[in-house]
């Protein structure tokens, strides 16, 4: 048996004995306590409630704090924690890392909570956006950090406490800047465990956040398999699920393709390819094809031959079944968000350390395509006509209703891709991240709810809608 020192027992004592008189039920937290991170989602979702008690009584302007917070935390560690994140993930790549934290300033917050007024002749009624309390948030190892830090902003604009079940491979960073993040709003609002977190987060973890009846909402970002189980837990889950974005380059004269290649590395290399909104596959009209082709070349992607893409889809595909992966049993993990010079090694290349993208011709059927393989690997196929490069972009997004890229100046084809594709984020003429504000208008969320249909994630997601009516009072006019 284990000695426990005098000293210890005394700590473990007064803790349990000062929550008892607190009042609050006794939670058990890391053992190197830090601030918000708990041995069990039991013991998190219990700390939650107090921090969502705690925050109610800071009103607005405590929520505007949190925000405030949070914010400026994630762009003055954006370096050390982008750093942090990628020596534990070993995944993407570390400037991307950082950039993803500095773009947490454009996140929704409580400014986008305004309530919706009505006056008549029968008095004035108000719509609000409520909390709904602690939510249990699941989150990606592809970006563990600021996914946290997006939900946080978000989450807590609308009033809530969290309680999070982060990916394993990115738990010891997500306790870090969750303890950082609890202790700086405590400093500033006196406010304790407002964020909470697993320590050793893991699938029986994930069922008891799921089960805890002090979490009443659950918001899911990852693939399939979370999704799925998110699903069948009975409580309202927000789920961001799993994409596979096509990009259709149609045949048209005027398109710049240099900018064409320029806009679909900086989004398919972003972080090595691990954004879910990432174009994967790109699908090429007619004469289009060798123009688009040199253009690549010249913005830096290696073209792959069929020998070299073989080989490195014997290394990155398992091609065992119930094998585990980020989104079919096939995909070996070990290469997801790797380096393409470590992917061109396999097939025997020496590419410089920042090369960016691999490109080969692939048919539509090619694993590649079918696969959210999130390597910057894109498989080219040629197509014959527009119908037909939509078609098979259509079949390659397999109905997540996630994410499609079109370059073209033919409106009448936008048009036409955008209602047959139905996702979620339809870019035209620009990379992938101009969806979320990146080059294109709009704000960013690192939680995309895909599968169960509210879009990009913003405060309002997390609210309930609460009507209070006045009758035939106060309507002045
Ligand atoms: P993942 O599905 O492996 O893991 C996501 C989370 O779910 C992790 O916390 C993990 O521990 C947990 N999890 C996995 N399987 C589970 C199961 N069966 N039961 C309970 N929990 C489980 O995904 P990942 O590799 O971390 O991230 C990549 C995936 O997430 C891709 O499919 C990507 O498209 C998707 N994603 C979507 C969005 C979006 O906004 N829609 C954002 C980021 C990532």
């Amino acid at each position: 048996m284990n000695q426990l020192s005098e000293a210890v027992i005394r700590e473990v004592v007064t803790e349990v004995l000062s929550k008892l008189q607190a009042g609050s039920t006794p939670v058990v937290q890391s053992r190197n306590r830090r601030h918000g991170v708990f041995e069990n989602a039991s013991s998190a979702a219990k700390a939650a409630v107090g921090g969502f008690e705690q925050l109610k009584k800071t009103g607005w302007a405590g929520r505007s704090k949190v925000i405030e917070i949070v914010k400026q935390m994630c762009a003055d560690n954006a370096e050390r924690w982008g750093k942090i994140e990628f020596e534990e993930t070993k995944i993407g790549r570390l400037d991307h890392k950082i950039a993803k934290l500095y773009g947490i300033k454009n996140v929704l917050g409580t400014e986008f909570l305004t309530p919706l007024g009505m006056s008549g002749d029968s008095g004035i009624t108000m719509e609000e956006c409520a909390p709904w309390g602690v939510i249990g948030s699941i989150t990606p190892v592809t970006h563990s950090i600021p996914t946290i830090a997006g939900n946080i902003v978000n989450m807590v604009a609308a009033g809530n406490s969290i309680v999070f079940n982060p990916h394993p491979g990115g738990a010891a960073c997500a306790a870090l800047a969750i303890h950082e993040f609890n202790e700086a709003i405590k400093a500033a609002l006196g406010i304790e465990n407002l964020i909470c977190t697993i320590e050793k987060p893991s699938l029986d973890s994930f069922n008891e956040l799921c089960a805890a009846p002090e979490v009443n909402l659950l918001c899911i970002t990852g693939g399939p398999a979370v999704v799925d189980a998110a699903m069948k837990t009975g409580k309202r889950a927000i789920c961001a699920g799993p994409g596979n974005p096509p990009v259709v380059v149609d045949e048209c004269s005027a398109l710049d393709f240099n900018k064409v290649a320029k806009d679909i590395i900086l989004g398919g290399g972003f972080d090595n390819n691990l954004l879910c909104i990432g174009e994967k596959q790109i699908f090429v009209v007619g004469d289009s094809y060798a123009p688009f082709m040199d253009a690549m070349k010249r913005a830096g992607a290696v073209l792959l031959n069929n020998g070299q893409l073989d080989a490195i889809k014997k290394e990155v595909f398992t091609f065992k079944e119930g094998d585990g992966g980020c989104s079919h049993a096939a995909l070996n993990r070990a290469f997801v968000g790797a380096d393409a010079s470590k992917l061109g090694r396999i097939a025997g290349l020496n590419l410089a350390a920042n090369t960016e993208m691999l490109i080969a011709e692939t048919g539509a059927d090619d694993l590649f395509v079918v696969e959210e393989q999130m390597m910057p690997v894109l498989p080219i196929v040629r197509c014959r006509t527009f119908d037909e490069a939509v078609r098979l972009a259509k079949d390659s997004e397999h109905g997540y209703k996630h994410s499609a890229m079109v370059h073209t100046m033919n409106v009448s084809n936008m048009t036409k891709m955008g209602r047959a594709m139905d996702t979620t984020l339809f870019v035209k003429n620009g990379p992938c991240v101009a969806g979320l504000g990146m080059g294109g208008e709009g704000y960013i969320s690192f939680s995309i709810a895909t599968t169960t249909g509210e879009g990009i994630t913003t405060p309002k997601t997390f609210t309930r809608f609460r009507r209070c009516a006045l009758v035939d009072q106060l309507n002045i006019i």
